[in-house]
């Protein structure tokens, strides 16, 4: 694993203009599009199939491509040789999750959050410190109601079934008898899914305070899930379809101007816990609540990066304009703050 001295070391190492690289998927194109408003040079790390998409986006693409084969694959030392700092998605937990501990490229926030929020476990752990409002989890012989059954690391939703009762569970998920690790149980929420999206800058003390700095508020989604979100059209003309839950896109959505306190609140928690638990979040995070008719919020996951809801707003939300006077995207957001870090010689705060 590399120690945060030798992260630190590697920046000291940096010599020239930094350049800011991902993966070419999830929410790479507002990430690199952010950066060069911020003036950045950027790096796309793509496979050869997936480059003549990205080079199709005149304003967005990378100002370099690195062809790799595989997309778990980073290109640590061509990044080095580019001053790159790694602006971690989505795609990047789902695929280079093994490697991210080791990685001599610096990279923008905390890495070891995402190997917290890839486990269910730890993420769990992290709701539950921060002292959020969460489903029950059950045991397969415990399902008295509703469940949700999902599967270990970040699928977008792929697979998730719903039961009603353990004989329904075992009947789906046994195999030979058993039921296979990392599944997890939940209780199934009724209310309206919020996703509420942040950035945490230690470096900013404007806008809302929040442990060593401030977390602004940039936007909202929810997700569009195949075929759940449609299931109405099916059982108006009497097909009963089985729920899945498969992620295919998302929309934006706003909360009652009178919710959003409680949603800093939410926020800051998440932000304090981890800070307690591993050192911090830096950069943007979110989390997927469910709100219920009495206005209460539950949190059943967290993200401690870009996720690509914000790609719903990747011209400039209404909340930056609030708080930066002009709108922006989660991807100028974060460039911005590797600018202002720059500038005050604190980029260590923001990179481990
Ligand atoms: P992909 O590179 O599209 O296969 O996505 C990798 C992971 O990122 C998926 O397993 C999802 O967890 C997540 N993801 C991708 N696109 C979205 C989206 N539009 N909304 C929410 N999550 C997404
Ligand atoms: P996740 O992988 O946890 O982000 O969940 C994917 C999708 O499954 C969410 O966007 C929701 O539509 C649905 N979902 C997950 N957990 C729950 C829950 N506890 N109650 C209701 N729906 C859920």
């Amino acid at each position: 694993m590399m120690t945060k001295e030798e992260i630190d070391y590697t920046l000291e190492s940096y010599k020239g203009n930094v350049t800011i690289a991902t993966v070419c998927s999830h929410s790479a194109l507002q990430i690199f599009h952010g950066a060069r408003q911020e003036g950045f040079k950027t790096i796309g790390i793509v496979t050869q199939k997936r480059r003549e998409l990205y080079e199709s986006f005149k304003h967005a693409k990378p100002d370099i491509f690195i062809e790799v084969d595989d997309p778990s694959i980073i290109p640590e030392q061509e990044l080095l040789e580019h001053n790159a700092i790694l602006v971690p998605h989505g795609s990047i937990v789902a695929y280079n999750k093994d490697s991210l501990l080791d990685m001599h490229v610096p990279i923008m926030g905390n890495r070891k959050s995402l190997l917290w929020e890839s486990s269910r476990e730890s993420m769990f752990k992290w709701i539950e410190h921060a002292g959020l409002e969460r489903p029950k989890i059950l045991k397969p012989d415990e399902i008295d109601r509703p469940c949700i059954v999902k599967f270990s690391g970040a699928r977008g939703g792929m697979g998730y079934q719903v039961v009603h009762s353990p004989a329904e569970f075992y009947e789906k998920f046994a195999v030979d008898g058993k039921v296979p690790e990392g599944l997890l149980i939940q209780e199934f929420l009724i209310g309206i899914r919020v996703y509420p999206h942040f950035f945490y800058s230690p470096i900013t003390a404007d806008g809302y305070r929040a442990h060593k700095g401030s977390v602004e508020l940039i936007g909202f989604d929810r997700r569009v899930e195949s075929n759940i979100d449609e299931s109405y059209r099916c059982r108006s003309i009497g097909i009963d379809i089985k729920p899945s839950f498969t992620v295919i896109g998302n929309e934006p959505i706003t909360v009652r101007e009178s919710l959003l306190g409680e949603v800093f609140e939410m926020a800051k928690k998440i932000v304090v816990s981890a800070d307690e638990l591993f050192g911090g979040i830096p950069g943007p995070f979110s989390f997927e609540t469910v709100c219920d008719e009495n206005m209460q919020f539950y949190v059943f996951e967290i993200s401690s990066r870009i996720v690509a809801g914000t790609n719903v707003y990747a011209k400039g939300s209404m909340y930056t304009m609030f708080n930066h006077g002009v709108p922006m995207s989660m991807g100028q957001r974060i460039a911005k703050e590797i600018k202002h870090a720059i500038k005050e010689n604190r980029l260590k705060e923001i990179i481990f």
